[in-house]
């Protein structure tokens, strides 16, 4: 996973593109989030400076400053609000009073020069004690919660966009600490690999989950499993066959399986990929390309490897109504994956209207808040039930939101 110089938080795509422009003038790399969710799954410690709009519609900037605080963050920060300079002050001593280190307040309107020169001066500051900063998350600190069985895995379900039927879960790993705060695995999990911890985490989500799905068999709940695998489990030639004597030992089928991987690596070592996902294919496990569009290579350049399912990255499913771009990019990639047979998904599915969009375009399924958040495995049969129920009551099929 790469560190970005820069990650920015604003609801407004003008803001966010001048950032974008800004951070490029001053040669910095940059990360673009339009709300705290896809934020916080984009942060981690070794993001240089976070650049904070702090009015947003669905969030304040003080839920986010306490966001950063709990997690320990030493990342510099720069607030930017168009609220006056009080509310600016007012945020700033706020944000320092739990420890996090402001090196700019911006009023806007500002000129971009400004803004670039602000970066040039602060972001070597700021990477440079974010990474000596990292106190509260520690290898020894990752090594007892893994010792102390803390991470769980939960489940978010993937749905079939042309009849609702339940087709899938994706496994989520959660580092829920006794008396302490959570960490995202969006920084824990780039952490194991950096400290190589991460072939641990991989075993710990594959036995629990794989225990789980072979109950839900017994119980007669039959769907895929989708489980994250990283660039770095990756790279032994043996992963194949520990995966596949895992699955043997549970009883559970690797046509069931589904195996996530990142588009990044992927093309980083073409042939390593190649070796290692074709064997698993060859064994019948499903393998899908995750995050796509996020990338540089194209579909046919992937078509190499032999994928049977691609997820459409969340960014481009979220602004599909609104952004017609999005919408084009999102319309010829489905009409080409189905050219090339393979199943796609669109993760960060949130709204109605995203939803019969989607199923308009020809998409195969939809993951996200409008169908699930992930939950533990216990609740999955109950939302199970729940969302049969909900397709049977015709007035909840021309909208799945429920409620
Ligand atoms: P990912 O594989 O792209 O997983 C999807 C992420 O999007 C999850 O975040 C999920 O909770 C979130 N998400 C799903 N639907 C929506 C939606 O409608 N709206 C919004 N805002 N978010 C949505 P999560 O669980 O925080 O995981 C973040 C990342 O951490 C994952 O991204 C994956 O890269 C990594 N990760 C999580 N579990 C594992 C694991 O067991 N192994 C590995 N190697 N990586 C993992
Ligand atoms: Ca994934
Ligand atoms: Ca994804």
């Amino acid at each position: 996973m790469e560190a970005v110089d820069l990650l920015v938080l604003d609801d407004d795509l003008d803001m966010r593109t001048f950032n974008a422009h800004a951070a490029a003038k001053a040669g910095l790399s940059c990360s673009l989030a339009a709300d705290f969710e896809s934020f916080k799954s984009r942060y981690s410690p070794s993001v240089g400076l976070v650049v904070l709009d702090l009015v947003m519609p669905d969030t304040d900037g003080i839920e986010v400053l306490r966001y950063l605080a709990r997690l320990n963050a030493n990342t510099g920060l720069i607030i930017i609000t168009a609220s006056g300079n009080s509310v600016l002050r007012t945020a700033s001593e706020l944000a320092s009073a739990q420890g996090l280190r402001v090196v700019g307040v911006l009023a806007k309107p500002f000129v971009l020069n400004d803004f670039v020169s602000l970066l040039g001066r602060t972001v070597p500051n700021a990477r440079e004690s974010t990474v000596k900063a990292n106190v509260d998350l520690n290898e020894s600190e990752l090594r007892r919660g893994l010792a102390a069985g803390e991470m769980d895995v939960y489940y978010q379900p993937k749905v079939s966009l042309r009849n609702r039927a339940f087709y899938a879960v994706e496994t989520l790993v959660r580092w829920i600490r006794p008396g302490r705060d959570d960490v995202s695995p969006a920084v824990f999990v780039p952490f194991a690999e950096s400290c190589g911890l991460i072939d641990e985490l991989t075993q710990t989500v594959m036995r629990q989950s794989f225990a789980q799905c072979a109950a839900w068999n017994k119980a007669g709940l039959t769907v895929k499993l989708s489980i994250n695998l990283s660039a770095y489990s990756l790279t032994e030639l043996d992963l194949t066959d520990r995966i596949a004597s895992l699955v043997v030992e549970h009883g559970i089928d690797p046509r069931q399986v589904i195996i996530e991987v990142t588009e990044s690596w992927v093309m980083a070592d073409l042939t390593t990929a190649m070796d290692i996902l074709t064997r698993l294919r060859l064994k019948g496990f499903g393998l899908s390309l995750d995050d796509y569009g996020t990338g540089y290579s194209t579909l046919e350049q992937v078509n190499r490897i032999p994928f049977s399912e691609i997820k459409i990255d969340q960014s481009f499913i979220r602004s599909l109504v609104a952004d017609h771009q999005a919408k084009l990019i999102v319309a010829s990639t489905i009409e080409l994956a189905r050219s090339l047979d393979l199943t796609v998904v669109a993760e960060g599915v949130e709204t109605q209207s995203v939803w019969t969009l989607l199923a308009e375009m020809g998409c195969d399924l939809a993951q996200g808040y409008l169908i699930a958040k992930p939950m533990p495995g216990p609740a999955i049969a109950e939302w199970s039930s729940g969302w049969a129920a909900a397709g049977s009551d015709h007035h909840r099929i021309s909208n799945p939101l429920k409620n």
